[in-house]
Order: C-alpha cells, then sequence, then structure tokens
C-alpha cells in the first residue's frame, strides 16, 4: 500500500489511524531520509494511542516511553553508529519481550533484529509539502491492520 501526503496534517493523521489500530508488541520500523516525515507520523501514532504529552524527535536519548492507551516506546537511531549493540547494551530486548508497542525511526539500520512480524513505512519526499508511504506488512496481524487502515481511506 502506498499513500501520498500533501501535508505534515495528513501524514500525521495516517500515524493515527495507525496508532488507533495498533496493539502490544506490535513493532513498527520507520525508513527514510532527515525530513522524510518518520517523526510527524510518530505523533499521530501517538495521539492515536491518546498520548498527550508531546512526542518529539530524542535529541539525545534513543528510547523514550510514553503511556497511553498502551504504552508506546519511540526509538531513534539516527546517531547510533553500532546500533544493534548500543539496543543491546541499553537492554532494548527487554522491551520486544514486554507489553509494549516499538516504533523505530531509522529502522533499516536494525532489520537484522526485527520481529518476524513487523510493519515497514518507508517515507520518500515527493516535493515541499509532499510525502510517499509505502507500507509492508509483514505478518497475517499486520496484513489484516493494512486492510483495515485501506477501507478507512479509500
Ligand atoms: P523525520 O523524522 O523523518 O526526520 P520530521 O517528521 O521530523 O521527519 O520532519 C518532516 C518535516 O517535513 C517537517 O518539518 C514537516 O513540517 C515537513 N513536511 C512537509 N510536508 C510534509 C508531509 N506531507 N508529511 C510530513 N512532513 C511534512
Ligand atoms: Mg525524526
Amino acid at each position: 500500500m502506498t499513500i501520498t501526503t500533501k501535508s505534515p496534517k495528513e501524514t500525521h493523521n495516517i500515524g493515527k489511524l495507525i496508532g488507533e489500530k495498533v496493539k502490544p508488541k506490535d513493532f513498527v520500523a520507520l525508513i527514510g531520509d532527515l525530513g522524510s516525515g518518520k517523526t510527524t507520523f510518530v505523533q499521530g501514532i501517538a495521539e492515536g494511542l491518546g498520548i498527550k504529552i508531546p512526542v518529539n524527535s530524542p535529541s539525545f536519548v534513543i528510547v523514550k516511553e510514553y503511556q497511553g492507551k498502551y504504552p508506546l516506546v519511540h526509538v531513534d537511531i539516527y546517531r547510533l553508529k553500532n546500533p544493534i549493540d548500543e539496543l543491546f547494551n541499553i537492554g532494548f530486548e527487554e522491551y520486544l519481550r514486554r507489553e509494549y508497542i516499538i516504533v523505530v525511526e531509522w529502522a533499516d539500520k536494525i532489520k537484522d533484529i526485527f520481529p518476524e512480524n513487523n510493519l515497514q513505512i518507508t517515507f520518500s519526499y515527493n516535493g515541499e509539502n509532499e510525502r510517499m508511504l509505502s507500507f509492508i506488512p509483514n505478518g497475517d496481524r499486520f496484513i489484516k491492520l493494512i486492510e483495515e487502515v485501506k477501507q478507512c481511506i479509500y
């Protein structure tokens, strides 16, 4: 599934739709260059989960936790040289084991540790206010989730 958005708000709203549907242990992998809309999308997910405090790109922290309908873990590994090693050093596998929703920016750097079931979203820049979001659902649960999202937007 591919969606083109024409404003930050539209990207936010697609994120919100996903945020309304995700469940603990879901893993959402965001891939795309700086400024392609990943954090904007995470803010939408947070709104969909009813999270009230603002979500922004963690500058020095790698992982931030938020409490909503379910707990959200927002990971940004942009600055990490050896992201898999550094994530394991901070005990990231605990997050994978527990009842969190995990959303990772720059997730292409840690493809080797993706859970089998995951939702992969690639963001690309199509012009100043236009972004393209390509969704790849891996596993039955995400295939179904994306079918539901399609019905909401098309
Ligand atoms: P990333 O986390 O991928 O670096 P951000 O979400 O932080 O990206 O930034 C995206 C930037 O692009 C913001 O300044 C936002 O206002 C702008 N923008 C313009 N059009 C869009 C769009 N359609 N979707 C998302 N962001 C957009
Ligand atoms: Mg970001």
